[in-house]
């Protein structure tokens, strides 16, 4: 058994015996690492290398090509962000579209809403649905709600042929953009979230860290600009097992009613019903919901200017 577990680490590119490193050319010259407990899952889907380890100090780790996905400990600082500064932007959102998200996390923090009435997900790979329901269930709870509806499919293909303005809010919650995610994070891709939404609808996309990622945000901005007519605006987040222990998110709404993102109408921290049925939030609250979007400014000066 020592044996096999050994083989098992080096697949997963240790520089520290029984740690899990991070390595990955969007991160050139650092890896952060995780001590392992024990390996719980790993196999191989159409699409990505699909790892569930016990951690020592996070928890359960969900790891897909190489790159963390979530821990047990921190992705509620994520789930709750990318879900809730879309949503308590806007009053009453009845209809969301998640892509990606395959765990269910973000399912469950959607679920908190109880003006939503439904709730779709295209999720490419039904090996990370699967996974996430054996071991994270906690996360993949998300699942249980009626109003939730699963597609299994390429979330480019899906938004291409969805009716024209459908949505309320759209949450991209995809990996980085090498790999099956790539096309998330490129123009036609975001020309037809906007066509999907309906006028004041809002899309929240994750957008990489400011410390590793300015090139890509910058052209993720510039394309926003483009084509979001309402508003655009760049928010960030503390997650400490994602690459440089942040990450962003782009929100933006379409033409039509105005939407100010920086001043949510639709509180949810002091919701009573939804702390009732899903527990309290451990990190949104409408402070830093605001607080999210001031930048530091070597990224406020690049997005500014875009
Ligand atoms: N919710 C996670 C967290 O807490 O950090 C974030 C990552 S989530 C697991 C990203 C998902 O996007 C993966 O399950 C991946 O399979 C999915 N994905 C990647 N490309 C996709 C595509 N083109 N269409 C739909 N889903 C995609």
């Amino acid at each position: 058994a020592m044996e096999t577990e050994t083989k098992e680490l080096a697949c997963m590119s240790s520089v520290i015996p029984g740690w899990f490193s991070e390595i990955s050319p969007m991160w050139p010259g650092e890896a952060h690492s995780l001590k392992v407990e024990k390996i719980l899952f790993q196999g191989k889907s159409d699409y990505q290398d699909v790892i569930v380890f016990q951690s020592a100090t996070y928890g359960k780790v969900l790891v897909l090509d190489g790159v963390i996905q979530l821990t047990e400990r921190d992705e509620c600082a994520y789930q709750e962000m990318i879900t809730h500064l879309p949503l308590c932007s806007i009053p009453n959102p009845k209809k969301v579209l998640v892509i990606g998200g395959g765990d269910g996390g973000v399912l469950r923090e959607v679920a908190r809403h109880t003006s939503v009435e439904q709730i779709d997900i295209c999720e490419i790979d039904k090996m990370v649905v699967d996974v996430s329901k054996q071991y994270f269930p906690n996360v993949a709870v998300g699942y249980d709600d009626p109003r939730v509806n699963l597609i299994i499919g390429d979330g480019v293909a899906f938004l291409k042929n969805a009716a024209e303005g459908t949505y309320d809010a759209v949450i991209v919650d995809s990996s980085d953009p090498i790999g099956p995610a790539k096309e998330l994070f490129e123009k036609p891709f975001f020309e037809s979230v906007n066509r999907a939404l309906r006028p004041g609808g809002v899309v929240c996309t994750q957008a990489e860290s400011i410390w590793l990622h300015m090139n890509i945000i910058e052209d993720i901005v510039s394309n926003c600009r483009e084509i979001f007519k309402g508003s655009v605006n760049y928010a960030w987040t503390s997650v400490p097992t994602y690459p440089s222990g942040v990450i962003g998110f782009m929100l933006c709404s379409t033409e039509g009613l105005e939407v100010d993102f920086k001043k949510p109408v639709n509180p949810i921290d002091a919701d009573e019903s939804s702390i009732k049925s899903h527990g309290p939030l451990k990190f949104y609250n409408s402070e830093i919901h605001s607080a999210a979007f001031c930048l530091p400014s070597f990224a406020k000066k690049v997005i500014d200017s875009k």
